[in-house]
């Protein structure tokens, strides 16, 4: 990774931006698909800013090449992303998704906090503002189905209460379908250990995670309910933790679903009507696409 947040050692352990070989990454995912995957995750530190080059014949590919190409190889071959920096995430990106149904409607974007002086603490470089607005270019060129996760940390170094309660109002403004949430924690050699001082007792640390937590589960509870009543084109990953007669898989939007197994197999794409939820799942039944409409 070429940024450098505060808080993070992943640039110091490892190393610098590579942008691998783009035909090799599309040979590597149709590979897969021939072996009988169905899913790829295209997958680095920072996805957004992948942009190679061919230093003989001067073929560039950025990121948002390089996930219609692997859309391209066949329908039936679902593509994830991850990770994708909000400086980074072009609405280029978001169109490519939007043109292609086989690319996940899904977006993990970290915001780690929701105020513009903590970003900046943070290195994060960019503000809420921004932040806010790529959520609005996600909003309009993807919709509401559309997935967005978060990584949220609790009480970095000077915090206040007010930014604190900036954190929850962003949660409450982009509607995270799910976030990992943590307590900051100072992890050793970085630029936060070096020169700030972990100054937000352990005590209110958690009071304000369990805040973001509880907010978190509220939104799940939300956004879950939207896709009640609604048929749900789903992957199905195995048997379900919870039972052996009912399986589970995703939908486009990263959700797991849960539904009874009959006689279906992992690896095949099943139209699943959702009747029933919690905050972290999805419950439903197989149906034939003509068989309910919404
Ligand atoms: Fe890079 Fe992510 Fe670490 Fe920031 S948090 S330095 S973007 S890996």
């Amino acid at each position: 990774c070429d940024n450098m947040c505060s808080f993070c050692v992943v640039p110091y352990t490892r190393g610098r931006e590579r942008s691998r070989d783009s035909h090799s990454i599309v040979n590597e995912a149709a590979e897969l698909f021939n072996n009988g995957y169905r899913e790829v995750t295209l997958l680095g530190q920072n996805v957004d800013s992948y942009k190679w080059e061919n230093e003989i014949t001067g073929e560039k590919v950025n990121f948002a090449e390089l996930l219609e190409k692997v859309a391209l190889l066949n329908p039936e071959l679902r593509v994830r992303f991850s990770t994708s920096h909000p400086k980074d995430i072009t609405d280029e990106v978001l169109y490519t998704m939007s043109k292609h149904e086989n690319i996940c409607n899904y977006i993990h974007l970290p915001a780690q906090s929701g105020n513009t002086r903590v970003l900046e603490i943070m290195n994060r470089t960019y503000t809420r503002d921004w932040y806010m607005e790529r959520v609005d270019a996600i909003r309009r060129i993807l919709g509401d189905e559309c997935g967005i996760s978060s990584d949220m940390i609790a009480g970095f170094c000077t915090e206040t209460e007010e930014e604190h309660q900036d954190t929850i109002s962003l949660m409450d403004y982009v509607k995270y379908d799910f976030s990992y949430m943590f307590m900051y924690s100072e992890r050793p050699g970085t630029y936060a250990a070096k020169k700030f001082k972990d100054d937000i007792p352990e005590a209110i640390k958690k009071r304000r995670l369990q805040e973001i937590i509880q907010k978190q589960k509220e939104l799940s509870w939300q956004r879950n309910q939207l896709d009640l009543n609604k048929i749900h084109k789903v992957l199905i990953e195995g048997i379900s933790k919870k039972s052996e007669e009912q399986l589970q898989g995703r939908n486009s939007a990263n959700k797991v679903i849960v539904f009874p197994r009959e006689s279906f197999k992992p690896g095949q794409y099943v139209n699943v009507l959702v009747t029933d939820c919690t905050s972290a799942t999805l419950i439903g039944r197989a149906v034939e696409e003509q068989e309910i409409t919404i």
